[in-house]
């Protein structure tokens, strides 16, 4: 096998081939326009196309493509080749700037809220400069935005890069004001926790949930679950192993920096970490791990499910997005640091952060709200749906202290006035324990861990930028006019506190004691996606995000009708499902092993000193249980029949989840016990111990 640093970046356009090939002038240019984050020259781009275009050959590729991120969730690509026809009846390869710049995808299929009426169907494609472009599948693949033809985002990347200007902004006011002079630039810092579950393609091929839904939609427990927690970081199998020995070799080679991979707590449960980077190219790596994860496991025999919550009575899958602001010179905002004393910047970015998340817990809420994710937030091995903030109780005290004009507890050699004093240095272990809050800080970067496992991450992460920047945007504000500025930010902690300390909490947020607790201190419970929502049109959010030039008005608004219109589709898919599944392989199997029972007693009855009571039990029980999941099944088919005709989509998506999913929920706890009681012979589709076990 080649060395890692030789094959890492090799399919990647990165800054060393760009060093390389682009005449010295032109580099300097295009990296000054990404570092500046400036529109490009259209003179730079014929000569960056061509390098790149040679580049790309050499590395075997006939097509480029603009790899963009429409509402759908995942990525979209549409190949042109680079050959061009000469006139004596021969072909060159051309890529031009123009090319590079901008494409037209037809984008009349893909989700645009009302935002493109399909008559004008031509979006557009804007390459992203920022996020290097790269060779996969034969193909140059250039990360661009996705616009509607009035300049209108139809993408996860456009908003995300708009909120990093935001933090930028308000970010180097804030930096400025302790005297970093120098700072040009504060980055978006973003380490995103993938996990995933692998089964066999072989079982999978046999469960049409599996195939349509990405998730399982009906299954009895096996006799051992998670219960043991030996799978948790336990020896990975030879074939995980070969598995992801390839995944990171493939990932490396495209640039991802891939560094650890570990079993998760269920069975057949993994997770991949990277290694942080700036927000847009994390989220574009995201999307690629993704997408190799899916592709790989196919040369293993595997497939590999992204579902938040592919089965039930296991834990569901989700993803850890890990948060920071850097500074182009180095600085973390929250990384406490040796010198505290010297660094208050860190405890008022603490203090923006809780006020931002207190006022705006439906903006988080909203970024994660997706149909499978709902299977996961709030049940007992996920964050819950309510959004609360774990400091630890170290940070707590410190920010008390000032709150309260109080000497912190000496013996922890912490003093409240942080113009001179000191803060200890946080040792992470105090902050990494509680796994079960929402929103942590984690030793130099909060990490929220409501995201589910299948959408990108560009939603958390534009709401994070924006919430803090808006934030920061006030602070600066004040500061900037400020005579003491240790004074003032004392008075702001003191004020955050006062208003936004009943966000905070260390405690177990798996507890039904928090559940209570938290509607006592008046924090929004969503329970699902429907809930959420449609708070993201609300007035003040709408003058949050124009404020801030990240969304506008029918942008957001358009943005709502594709969440809905994604979470009615996915769930009206799965209801087809579960009917077909019920009417052609369970109600059948039912049937078929309760014939056999009957036979059976017919047989039996002959001879008066057999019993057959239990024969009469399991065929009393069973025809019962089929009974039931016929008429449901009916009842679910007529329910989807009058959903599919509701036209306002907010109710359309109530009636999915408040009527539908709850017969789904109905029709699967009879199929289950059914299935726990009829021999694997007659039952149509593999159990959840093969699923889970077999690998
Ligand atoms: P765990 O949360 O499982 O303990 P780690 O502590 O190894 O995992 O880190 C989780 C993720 O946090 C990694 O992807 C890492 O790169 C990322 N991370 C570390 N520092 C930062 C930072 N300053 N900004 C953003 N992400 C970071
Ligand atoms: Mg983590």
């Amino acid at each position: 096998m080649n060395k890692v640093y030789e094959i890492f970046g090799s399919n990647v356009f990165n800054d060393s081939v760009m060093k390389e090939r682009l005449p010295e002038e032109i580099y300097i240019a295009l990296k000054s326009t990404v570092k500046e984050g400036k529109t490009i020259d259209s003179g730079i781009a014929d000569t960056v196309a061509n390098a790149m275009k040679e580049w790309a050959i050499e590395k075997g590729a006939t097509h480029f493509t603009h790899w963009f991120q429409p509402l759908t969730g995942i990525t979209a690509e549409k190949h042109d080749s680079f050959i061009s026809p000469t006139d004596d009846g021969h072909i060159i390869m051309e890529f031009s700037g123009k090319e590079l710049i901008k494409g037209e995808p037809d984008a009349s299929s893909f989700p645009s809220g009302g935002l493109r009426a399909t008559f004008e169907a031509r979006g557009y494609t804007a390459w992203d400069p920022s996020s290097y472009a790269f060779v996969k599948d034969e193909t140059l693949c250039i990360p661009t935005a996705f616009c509607s033809y009035s300049g209108e985002a139809l993408d996860q990347k456009t908003p995300l890069l708009r909120s990093m200007e935001a933090i930028n902004k308000q970010a180097l006011r804030i930096v400025r004001l302790f005297g970093y002079t120098d700072v040009k630039r504060v980055n978006v810092t973003v380490g995103p926790e993938q996990e995933y579950f692998l089964v066999d393609k072989k079982l999978y091929d046999k469960r049409p949930d599996l195939i349509f839904c990405g998730r399982t939609l009906i299954g009895a427990m096996p006799p051992k679950g998670q219960e043991m927690n030996d799978h948790y970081f336990g020896v990975i199998k030879p074939r995980v192993a070969s598995f992801m020995r390839e995944l990171d070799d493939e990932l490396w080679k495209l640039g991802v920096l891939a560094k650890t991979e570990h079993n998760e707590v269920a069975p057949a449960q993994h997770e991949l970490a990277p290694v942080f980077t700036t927000t847009n190219i994390a989220a574009d790596h995201n999307q690629i791990t993704m997408e190799m994860m899916k592709k790989i496991a196919l040369r293993h025999g595997l497939v590999c499910l992204l579902h938040e919550k592919p089965y039930d009575g296991v834990n569901g899958s989700g993803k850890h997005n890990n948060w920071s602001l850097c500074t182009d010179t180095g600085i973390n905002f929250l990384k406490p640091g040796k010198n505290p004393d010297k660094n208050p910047l860190f405890l008022l970015t603490l203090a923006a952060i809780i006020k931002a998340v207190d006022e705006h817990q439906e903006l988080l809420r909203i970024s994660v709200a997706t149909a499978g994710n709902d299977h996961r937030l709030g049940a007992n091995e996920a964050p819950p749906a309510i959004i609360s903030i774990f400091l630890g109780d170290e940070l707590t005290d410190i920010l008390e202290s000032i709150a309260n004009g109080v000497e912190h507890d000496n013996a922890k050699r912490i003093k409240m006035n942080i113009g001179a004093d000191i803060i200890p240095v946080i040792r992470k272990d105090n902050t990494d324990r509680n796994r079960t809050s929402p929103f942590a800080f984690t030793g130099n970067k909060f990490e929220f861990r409501m995201l589910g496992s299948a959408s990108s991450i560009s939603d958390t992460n534009v709401m994070l930028n924006i919430m803090t920047a808006d934030v920061f945007e006030s602070f600066a504000d004040r500061l900037e006019k400020a005579d003491d500025l240790n004074t003032e930010i004392n008075l702001i902690i003191k004020e955050v506190m006062q208003e936004h300390r009943k966000i905070i909490f260390n405690g177990d947020g798996y507890s039904d004691e928090w559940k209570a607790e938290a509607e006592k201190r008046g924090l929004l419970n969503l329970k699902s996606t429907v809930d959420a929502l449609p708070l993201l049109k609300s007035e003040s959010n709408i003058a949050l995000f124009e404020k801030h030039k990240v969304l506008s008005r029918t942008e957001i608004n358009s943005r709502v009708d594709i969440v809905l219109e994604n979470y009615t589709k996915t769930v009206h898919i799965e209801a087809l499902t579960l009917i077909d599944m019920m009417n052609r392989g369970v109600i059948p199997a039912i049937t078929k092993y309760t014939d056999s029972l009957c036979g059976a007693v017919l047989n039996k009855k002959s001879i008066a000193a057999v019993d057959t009571s239990v024969e009469e039990g399991l065929i009393a029980r069973l025809s019962a249980a089929n009974r039931e999941i016929y008429t449901l099944t009916e009842s679910l088919k007529m329910e989807v029949a009058s959903a599919e005709v509701t036209t306002d989509n907010i109710e359309r998506a109530r009636e999915y989840h408040d009527k539908i999913l709850k017969l789904m929920g109905d029709i699967r706890e009879f199929t289950d016990s059914a299935e726990s009681v009829i021999p694997p012979e007659y039952w149509p589709y593999p159990s959840y111990g093969e699923l889970l076990f077999n690998i």
